[in-house]
């Protein structure tokens, strides 16, 4: 199993790891340690490159788990790197802070519409600096809409501490606002749950990576919303810096 740093450390840019197996026919390699995002939970995977202790740099163009490992797929182009190389593994910290930010403000965006409405989520997917939810919410018009991205700023402005615990299974079947994230759905296997807490507003079970205060998300803004039936609609936000 390859540790991965970034569930409990979303800020760690690289890591020192060495390269433990290599798959030709995936062109990609399985690092005992790693920082990249392997994507779930509608985050994209990370993308950056390997630098090798003594000599050669390899792009890194996305990751995925197999299991419990992750694995890096290099550029079509590059020889894979030999096993037991000894590489820095580094993300493109540009792009995944910026997922950072628009993963955080879907979250805050989920808090204020269960906060104001009870409405709950049932998917979301994003891309750096724009993501759309989806919510079991009848009552929505363009009014509330209006609303509720006022409600979501205000939330950016008061910097809320966004806190990452794993808990015990039982401790997060407990909780009766995880239930709305479809945490029921977790495989009967899993023992401990990680949960994202926005402190006073939020928490989820959830695997992705965040920021570590609401006033790092930057602003909020409500590009569009739309019907998927008379239940489920969708939600649109974009994420800018002034
Ligand atoms: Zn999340």
């Amino acid at each position: 199993m390859s540790e991965n740093i970034c569930y409990a450390d979303a800020y760690a840019r690289q890591t020192d790891a060495d390269v433990v197996d290599v798959d030709a026919d995936a062109h990609a390699v399985l690092l005992d340690r790693t920082v990249f995002y392997p994507g779930g939970g509608g985050q994209p995977a990370d993308s950056g490159r390997l630098v090798g202790d003594a000599g050669g740099s390899w792009t890194v163009t996305g990751a995925r788990k197999r299991g419990e490992d992750v694995w890096h797929a290099v550029a079509e182009g590059e020889e894979l790197p030999a096993v037991n190389t000894q590489v820095t593994a580094e993300i493109d910290w540009e792009r995944r802070h910026r997922l950072m930010r628009t993963h955080s403000a879907l979250h805050v965006l989920c808090g204020v519409v269960w906060r104001d409405h009870r409405a709950s989520v049932t998917g979301g997917n994003m891309q750096p600096l724009s993501g759309r939810m989806d919510f079991e919410f009848e009552t929505m018009s363009g009014d509330l809409v209006a609303e509720i991205e006022q409600r979501v700023n205000e939330e950016v402005a008061a910097d809320r501490e966004i806190r990452v615990s794993i808990l015990p299974r039982e401790e997060a079947f407990a909780i009766p606002d995880l239930l709305r994230t479809k945490i029921n759905l977790l495989p009967e296997g899993i023992t401990e749950v990680r949960t994202i807490e926005i402190v006073g507003l939020d928490l989820q079970a959830d695997g992705g990576t965040h920021v570590a205060h609401t006033g790092e998300i930057g602003r909020v803004k409500v590009t569009g919303y739309e019907s998927k039936g008379r239940i489920n609609k969708r939600i649109r936000i974009e994420v800018s810096d002034d």
